[in-house]
């Protein structure tokens, strides 16, 4: 049974990868760095900035010096928190809607996101609903970031810990997780998460690991998302299972930095 979704933020409620990747670009730039649209999507998104900023580091060869990794991030939230003041967080069609009927339906509500605390926070009070989100998992909340699972663990513990305080705790395979990315599912079913992929930034055949994939989060409603709880997921008799990161049969494979077959925007 349904009774609580944890969303990702970048790319599921928010608008703003094409923003993240200008901003990546522009920073890195800074500091003689390249990085194309085609390596942003096909090996970076979903990740939160710090790994973003270590990676492509690393694949240029890049040592970076002490405080350098922090700075980078910093200067990168910087122009991200004035980007959104100048027009504020860009919600995806129906992703408000979707929002508001689960606050209706009484679900426990959470994001669990690579994005920074304030990113997330602004985000929901902009739709005024920061109260109903128990748990807000962010990028300074983890040790380590998706495709790892922690921070959907994380999440659940906050659900089932924060008030109003759950009539049983909640077990992982009553969650939805929505993600856009890989990564994200790859983190969320690593927890035992259901879960629902949103074609928004990748195309479909990207996110075959959810276990349902849209087009846009503005083609879901309660009642779908509810029929997803009424059946074996996973073509697993009995349920959901666990599923390794990374290696599954079918499932998406990371790719090692560099070697691309193709962008994909
Ligand atoms: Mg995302």
């Amino acid at each position: 049974m349904l009774r609580a979704i944890l969303f990702d933020f970048n790319g599921v409620l928010v608008d703003d990868e094409p923003v993240h990747l200008e901003l990546f670009q522009r920073v890195l730039k800074e500091v003689g760095i390249e990085v194309s649209a085609g390596e942003y999507y096909e090996e970076l998104v979903g990740y939160d900035d710090e790994d973003c900023f270590t990676a492509v580091c690393k694949r240029s060869g890049r040592k970076l010096p002490d405080g350098e990794l922090e700075r980078l991030v910093a200067r990168k939230a910087e122009l991200y928190r004035q980007r959104m003041d100048g027009g504020g967080y860009p919600f995806f069609p129906g992703a408000e809607d979707l929002v508001r009927a689960a606050i209706g339906a009484s679900l426990h509500l959470g994001v669990v996101s690579g994005a920074l605390r304030a990113e997330v926070e602004g985000a929901l009070e902009q739709l005024g609903v920061r109260g109903s989100f128990k748990a807000v998992v962010a990028a300074e909340d983890v040790q380590a970031g998706k495709p790892d699972p922690e921070g959907y663990r994380r999440g659940l513990q906050l659900l089932s810990s924060e008030p109003p305080l759950p009539s049983r705790l909640l077990h992982p395979h009553e969650v939805l997780a929505i993600e856009d990315t890989p990564a994200g599912l790859a983190a969320a079913a690593g927890s035992g998460r259901v879960t629902l992929g949103v074609a928004h930034t990748l195309p479909a055949e990207e996110l075959t690991p959810a276990d349902k994939v849209v087009g846009s989060i503005a083609e879901v409603d309660l009642p779908q998302i509810r029929a997803l709880f009424a059946r074996p997921l996973g073509g697993n008799e009995g349920g959901h299972h666990y599923r390794p990161l990374g290696g599954n049969e079918g499932g998406h494979h990371y790719r090692p930095l560099g070697g691309n077959e193709g962008g994909h925007h």
